[in-house]
């Protein structure tokens, strides 16, 4: 039997970074920048108003208040996207829409609330003048060019994971097309004389396949591309020939045939096909694991041979097969977002191995209480759509009762970067 740490660790040295591809911007959601970013332009361009409102000089607006209006004369308009003809001289104003480039001579913008020009527009006015109702200090209400980026200046790190945010970012300077580290394609493979495809009429003794599906569903959540191999049978040359089909992936992820079985010929097939380990994890569930390089002519592959069982299958994924594929992506943090919960359950853990128990994770008054989803067994799949976490019983803690605060790493909430 291995500790956890030492199977991940080992799983995770088999792994590196993929090579970068060229993506269209809004494709390379979720990938990593595998460039670094320069701005070859200011952001904003021009000093521009941040409101709707006068472009003035200041020390026209000396003395200003409600009672004692400041009178301007308006010598134009100027809106987004556009630059003022006129020139602010002293006793002049120009009207300015948030975004507009401040007019030459301008070094202050009044808001249209600070000017008379409403009770203006109600009396029928002409606005050739304007009231300032307000002193302004230089700079009011002006957003200064290259406040937001610097030409010149380094503006993501090659190694960031492109958010919505950083996709706006990379836009803002004009990005049609980035450099990110490729997603990785996984071959999914399940295996067992017993399974049956969603496609198909369910024999008597026969069970639907049902590994490849949430294998898949994981696959893509974590950014991976699933490439599904379906079903070998319980024999070596029906295996060899499903996995020769992987041997364009940068991960082969098998399911079942690693137990003791006598049926369980993925051992066997594997061992003989590159350097393979086999691995009795000490964890729950999950135990039976098969890790190793497959070679394939001067190609080697990762394969991580996953339990059959659907529970563990997904519980041994999320462990180990979804590290590998952040780490494939150009990802740094493989950690699930854990929180501290209040056990809402009672919990063994004779065997002393990591347990990752199904629970249903709820707030109330600010804390969180974790209950677990019903019965246990690593073949009832239900338990698992039940639940949102798993929460950890580490080796050491042989029971977990009522009222214990305990790590549950959350399945639904992400923190990927
Ligand atoms: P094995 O590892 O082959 O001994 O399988 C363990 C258990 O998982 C058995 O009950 C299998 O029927 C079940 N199982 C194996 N593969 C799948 C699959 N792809 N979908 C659903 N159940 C499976
Ligand atoms: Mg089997």
């Amino acid at each position: 039997m291995i500790g956890f740490e030492e199977a991940l660790e080992k799983v995770l040295s088999y792994v590196k970074a993929l090579e970068p591809e060229e993506k269209l911007l809004l494709e390379s959601l979720g990938q990593v920048l595998a460039e670094d970013i320069y701005s070859a332009i200011d952001i904003p361009p021009l000093d521009n108003s941040a409101m709707d409102g006068y472009a003035v000089q200041a020390q026209d607006t000396t003395g200003a208040g409600p009672s004692s209006p400041k009178i301007l004369e308006v010598i134009g308009e100027v809106a987004a996207g556009y630059l003022a003809k006129e020139k602010v001289v002293s006793g002049a104003a120009i009207r300015i829409m948030t975004g507009a480039p401040i007019p030459e001579g301008a070094d202050a913008v009044v808001r249209f609330e600070d000017t008379d020009e409403d009770k203006r527009k109600t009396s029928g006015q002409t606005l050739t003048e304007i009231g300032i109702l307000r002193q302004a200090k230089k700079q009011l209400n002006i957003r200064l060019a290259g406040e937001d980026v610097t030409s010149g200046n380094l503006v993501l790190k090659a190694g960031t994971v492109l958010r919505p945010q950083e996709i706006g970012v990379l836009a803002s300077l004009g990005r049609r097309v980035v450099s990110v580290i490729r997603r990785p394609l996984v071959a999914i493979l399940a295996t067992g004389d017993e399974l049956v495809d969603i496609a198909e009429p369910l024999p008597p003794g026969k069970i639907y396949n049902s590994n490849t599906y949430s294998l898949a569903a994981q696959v893509g959540r974590y950014g991976g591309i699933p490439k599904i191999l379906g079903i070998a049978r319980d024999n070596a040359q029906a295996l060899v020939n499903k996995i020769t089909q992987g041997q364009d992936t940068d991960l082969l992820i098998t399911s079942a045939g690693v137990s003791v079985g006598e049926y369980d010929v993925v051992k066997d097939v594997l061992a003989q096909q590159g350097e393979i380990t086999f691995w009795s994890v000490r964890m729950k569930p999950g135990k039976p694991l098969a890790f190793g390089m497959l070679q394939f002519g001067n190609a080697r592959i990762p394969h991580l041979g996953l339990p059959g069982n659907p529970v563990s299958s997904m519980i041994a994924f999320e462990q180990f097969a979804r590290p590998a594929i952040l780490k494939l992506m150009g990802k740094k943090n493989f950690d699930k977002f854990t929180i501290t919960a209040v056990s809402e359950s009672h919990l063994e853990n004779k065997d002393r191995r990591r347990v990752f128990a199904r629970v249903k994770v709820s707030q109330r008054q600010g804390q969180y209480f974790a209950r677990t989803t019903g019965a246990q067994g690593s073949g009832i799949l239900t338990s698992m759509a039940q639940a949102n976490g798993l929460m950890i019983i580490p080796e050491d803690t042989p029971e977990v009762n009522e009222g214990d605060s305990m790590q549950v790493q959350m399945l639904d909430w992400s923190y990927e970067s």
